[in-house]
């Protein structure tokens, strides 16, 4: 069993956790001592460990996160990782869509009524 453990923190005004990740033959498990971190949920400090991004890390062992990097890749975790930032961009991009079409939505409806505003005032002049 091979274990790393992270002190993680989101932002700079909020608490610090500890991060372990436990590689276990080809099983690998995260665990994090904040609030969200139960079983169940999987939270962002965790999420951003086992991503290899080194922002929230805090304690002085961030050269760390290639080996865990490496130990993600090859498990499961890895491919539903890959998966959810596919996904997470995918929502991104639906979600500007549909601003951009609510955008076009409102200055199409604004035109409909100016317009209908100016025949009315013609109709009636
Ligand atoms: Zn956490």
């Amino acid at each position: 069993m091979k274990e790393i453990k992270f002190i993680a923190q989101a932002s700079r005004d909020e608490p610090a956790f500890m991060v372990t990740i436990v590689k276990e033959e080809s099983n690998l498990t995260a665990r994090c001592t904040c609030p969200e971190g139960g079983v169940g949920h999987i939270c962002r400090h965790r999420l951003s460990i086992l991503s290899g991004d080194d922002q929230m890390v805090i304690s002085d062992n961030a050269a760390e996160l290639r080996v865990v990097e490496a130990w993600v890749v090859w498990s499961d975790i890895g491919i539903l990782i890959a998966r959810l930032a596919q996904a997470q961009w995918r929502l991104q991009q639906v979600k500007q869509d549909a601003e951009r079409s609510a955008n076009s939505f409102d200055t199409a409806y604004e035109e409909v009524r100016t317009i209908k505003r100016l025949l009315v005032q013609a109709i009636n002049d």
